[in-house]
């Protein structure tokens, strides 16, 4: 198969990492190819692994923080839209928007999973992360997950079982699988049922998030105590290292004020961990993924 530029893939040397992340920090990737269809995201994968060069695929890269020093390999983002219904069954490439996706199946009235509407990710980043927002778990709803197993090079086909999803977690951690598409068992529900379970997550969300600043959503994983909550009890709602601080309107969140640096960001994680040790004795596990 011979992939054509600007139809299967379109390659960018030196691109700035902000425009690829949520938080719009990060230096530049030496290369950058977006893909458009899953025979490229495969070509492309197997064609970096044959040569050995570094590789990185990525969704909207709404839970990344780019180094500042870029990324010296190649940085694969994943644009791929392929949506297929089969009576309740829906299956959806990995690079489908979420929020997209839930629009398609109301079409269909097809709900379930309605509730994580606005949140930035595509199907494979909420695979991989086991996206979840109001008691719903984006991969509760998810029967198969077809994808590249990078060791042997072979397309494997996983049942949610196989898949290990536990609290932002899946065996897709560790790196060891590219995710090409997923089936996902919906239900069929009235659509007005559906869209009332979407305006009040989105009213939620919107009320109680900075959805207008960049950020990666939550910082830290919930242990056995809310990091928003001791944050904030602890005071710290706008504390600032350079263009990043804890926002005054969710303390779980970092928001970039438009001239943050990621070592910026990095700084404010510790200070925060470090507070928040001295005060509960507790380590705060960080949410995002940091891309170097
Ligand atoms: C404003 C805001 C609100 C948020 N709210 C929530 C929330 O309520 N609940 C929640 O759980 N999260 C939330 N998040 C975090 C984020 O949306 C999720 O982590 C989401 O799953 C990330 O998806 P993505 O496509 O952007 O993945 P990326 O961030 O691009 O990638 C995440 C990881 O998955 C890997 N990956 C991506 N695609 C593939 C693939 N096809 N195959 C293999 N690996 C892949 C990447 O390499 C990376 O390691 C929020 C983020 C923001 C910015």
């Amino acid at each position: 198969m011979c992939l054509i530029n600007g139809k299967d893939f379109c390659y960018t040397p030196n691109a700035s990492l902000k425009n690829y992340c949520t938080f719009k920090v990060g230096g530049t990737a030496k290369h950058l190819i977006e893909v458009y269809n899953t025979d490229a995201l495969i070509k492309v994968c197997y064609k970096c692994k044959l040569h050995n060069i570094k590789y990185k695929v990525i969704g909207m890269g709404a839970n990344l923080l780019f180094d500042d020093f870029g990324f010296d390999g190649v940085i694969i983002v994943n644009k791929t839209k392929h949506v297929l219904f089969k009576k309740n069954c829906v299956y959806a490439s990995s690079g489908v928007n979420i929020s997209n996706l839930i629009v398609k199946c109301l079409n269909r009235s097809l709900g379930g999973f309605e509730k994580l509407i606005g949140i930035p990710a595509t199907v494979g980043g909420a695979t991989v992360n086991s996206l979840g927002a109001f008691d719903t778990n984006f991969t509760d709803f998810i029967c198969q997950v077809k994808c590249l197993e990078i060791a042997t090079g072979k397309i494997k086909i996983l049942t949610n079982e196989k898949c290990k999803f536990g609290y932002r977690d899946s065996i897709f951690k560790a790196g060891e699988f590219i995710i090409l598409s997923v089936k996902l068992n919906l239900n069929f529900m009235q659509q007005e049922i559906i869209k009332r379970n979407m305006q009040q997550a989105l009213k939620r969300k919107t009320t109680s998030q900075p959805l207008n600043c960049p950020s990666a959503g939550s910082i830290f994983k919930r242990t056995s105590i809310i990091p928003a909550k001791v944050i904030d009890e602890l005071g710290l709602k706008g504390l600032r290292v350079g263009g990043a601080s804890v926002s005054t309107k969710h303390a779980g969140f970092i928001v970039n004020d438009g001239n943050a640096s990621a070592a910026d960001i990095v700084k404010l994680i510790e200070i925060i961990k470090q507070k928040v040790k001295n005060a509960y004795n507790v380590i705060l596990p960080v949410e995002i993924e940091i891309v170097k």
